[in-house]
């Protein structure tokens, strides 16, 4: 704009002739930036209609800041040479009203001469637009005093309503310090403007970490969740990990998570303290079965003694036999007459009497103590014999609750490897046909969150006995974790397993679940593999697993067999609900 064309300065005006004088001239700078940009040209066009046909109209300040505001937004204002807001600074020259008017205009004409970044006239263009509003709006202009003290209390009740927290109001404070300080009106406003950006930036930090938090809490809460869903503990803990469940659910933060962890660890040092119980009652046990075999050991040599000790005393009686004998002898053949003999073969033989006595008194106490203790040896070993049983059944019992999952009375994962690791071993030597299925609830996050864990848990009972009705007695049923199933199908080839699954399938899908009266939908998918030359029990678990997600990305409540998978099919991973 040429500034031949300007209205002629006709020295001091009312601030409404400045104010419409300055609104031409916003108009005029505005129709340079004509053509450019579409809206823009619409307000122009309205702006201009409007201010010629009415200029007292009320709508017209606001339609002024508006038509500022998408120059702005446009980014048409950055400083070029010889740009229209050079020649809006030009028009600010111009002399006009006396007083804090013409201070006010000299401050952003200067200030829109030394922009030099986009920022700078924006705000400056900004403040053109609010002065012209200003002197429209024919209120007594009031160019605030240079040392007029900032009134900061709405600021200060603004901040202890936001309750930043001791951090957050340390980073403000020099600001606010700054602020108090700044004696110009510009000064305040831009330190005023700038304690507004850190407060948005502070307040938009604070919601980010509150939302990452409450992100945070329920990631931990669902892999609580997911791992005590997992967690197999012995029968005696099955209400604990109901109420630990439960204490998840409605943990609504961070501490709660703390306490339902805390719990946790109890609960597996309570199951180990248990397990380990058990261990010591079989290691006390074991101490006395080797204690009673060393009595025996015992009592076995004492009896071996006795036996040695009663052939020793028997020799010495054929001994001393044999000696009194060859007196008995000697003294016949040597005595003269039959009355010297005869008295020295009556004392031999009374000593031969009284040493038979001797030997048949002694062997009969040795034989009585002998025979008691044989008696000892048996009572003892048929008492650890008893114990020796019971201690067998118990570890039998042991061994069998170890395999099973307590929640359905399917086997576990531990059953699974070891029934599997039986079958494979078996179908390697003797040939025939094995075929796995795996089976997997559909959707059941969603009957958890619908109708609660408890509901959740009876639906997997349920399903784990529908699955057992239905399959042969030497099918073994396998729980391996979650809401995940396997069928270990013994002398059955693939087709077969096809036809079981969907058995199975069709079971499920036409049972009625009813929790607390209301009708739960559940069905199942299943993937199906047989064992081929080769394979590894890993090998046929991949593809069932594989054939099972295929069944879901085909929309679920369905069976499908390995014959089925292409190569470009992908791995296990659930399609979106
Ligand atoms: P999809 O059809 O794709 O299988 O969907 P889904 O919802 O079944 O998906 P996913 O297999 O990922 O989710 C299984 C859920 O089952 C997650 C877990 O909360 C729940 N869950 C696992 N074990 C148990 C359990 O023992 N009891 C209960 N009530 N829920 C369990
Ligand atoms: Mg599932
Ligand atoms: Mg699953």
């Amino acid at each position: 704009m040429a500034q031949s064309s300007l209205p002629p300065d006709q020295g001091a005006h009312p601030p409404a002739v400045i104010a419409d004088r300055y609104r031409r001239s916003l108009l005029k700078l505005l129709a340079a930036y004509a053509g450019q940009h579409a809206e823009l040209d619409r307000r122009i066009r309205s702006l201009t209609s409007l201010a010629r046909r009415s200029p007292e109209d009320d709508t017209l300040p606001g339609l002024f800041e508006n038509a500022v505001e998408v120059l702005i937004a446009q980014g048409l204002t950055a400083p070029r040479s010889g740009s229209a807001t050079a020649r809006l600074a030009d028009l600010l020259a111009q002399p006009t009203a006396e007083g804090p008017v013409s201070e006010h205009t000299r401050h952003l004409r200067n200030r829109l001469r030394d922009a030099n970044s986009r920022d700078e006239t924006d705000r400056a263009l900004s403040e053109v637009a609010a002065l012209i509003n200003a002197l429209t709006e024919k209120q007594p202009y009031r160019q605030p005093s240079a040392n007029e003290r900032l009134d900061t209390g709405l600021l200060d009740s603004l901040l202890d309503e936001l309750r930043l927290g001791a951090d957050a109001m340390g980073a403000l404070n020099p600001m606010r310090e700054r602020l108090q300080r700044s004696q110009s009106r510009p000064a305040q406003v831009d330190c005023a403007r700038a304690l507004g950006q850190a407060i948005t930036g502070l307040l938009k930090t604070a919601s980010e970490t509150q939302q990452q938090a409450s992100g945070d809490l329920g990631l931990a809460r669902s892999q609580l969740q997911h791992l005590l869903d997992r967690l197999t503990l012995p029968q005696p803990f099955a209400a604990d990990k109901t109420q630990l469940r439960q204490q998840l659910a409605t943990a609504g933060n961070p501490e709660d998570i703390h306490l339902a962890v805390d719990n946790l660890v109890d609960l597996l040092d309570r199951a180990r303290g248990n397990t380990r119980q058990e261990m010591e009652e079989l290691s006390s046990f074991l101490k006395v079965v080797s204690r009673r075999i060393e009595e025996f050991k015992g009592q076995v040599s004492h009896s071996g003694e006795a036996h040695d000790a009663a052939i020793a005393s028997a020799s010495s009686l054929q001994r001393e036999m044999a000696d009194q004998v060859a007196d008995v002898c000697e003294a016949l053949t040597e005595g003269e007459d039959l009355d010297t003999v005869k008295p020295a073969v009556i004392t031999q033989l009374k000593d031969l009497e009284s040493s038979l006595e001797d030997f048949v008194r002694t062997e009969q106490s040795r034989h009585g103590s002998a025979s008691a203790q044989m008696e000892l040896v048996v009572a003892r070993l048929r008492e650890l014999e008893a114990e020796t049983q019971r201690l067998r059944n118990d570890l039998e019992q042991q061994h069998v609750l170890t395999l099973l999952d307590p929640l359905t009375g399917a086997l576990n994962r531990l059953g699974y490897t070891e029934s599997m690791g039986r079958e494979y071993a078996r179908w390697r030597r003797y040939g025939g046909q094995l075929s796995l299925a795996m089976c997997d609830l559909d959707l059941f996050k969603r009957i958890n969150d619908d109708y609660g864990h408890a509901a959740g848990d009876k639906v997997l009972t349920s399903v784990a006995g529908l699955l057992r009705q239905q399959i042969r007695n030497c099918d073994l049923l396998c729980r391996l974790g979650g809401e995940e199933f396997a069928v270990i199908l013994p002398e059955t080839a693939l087709e077969g397993a096809r036809i079981a699954a969907e058995k199975l399938r069709a079971n499920v899908a036409a049972s009625k679940f009813r929790f607390k009266n209301s009708p739960v939908p559940v069905t199942i998918s299943i993937g199906v593999a047989e064992f081929h030359a080769g394979d590894t029990i890993e090998d046929v678990f991949e593809r069932a697993d594989r054939a099972l997600y295929m069944a879901k990305h085909q929309g679920r409540n369905r069976c499908q067999s390995e014959r089925d998978l292409r190569p470009e099919d992908p791995p296990r991973g659930p399609p979106a609900d």
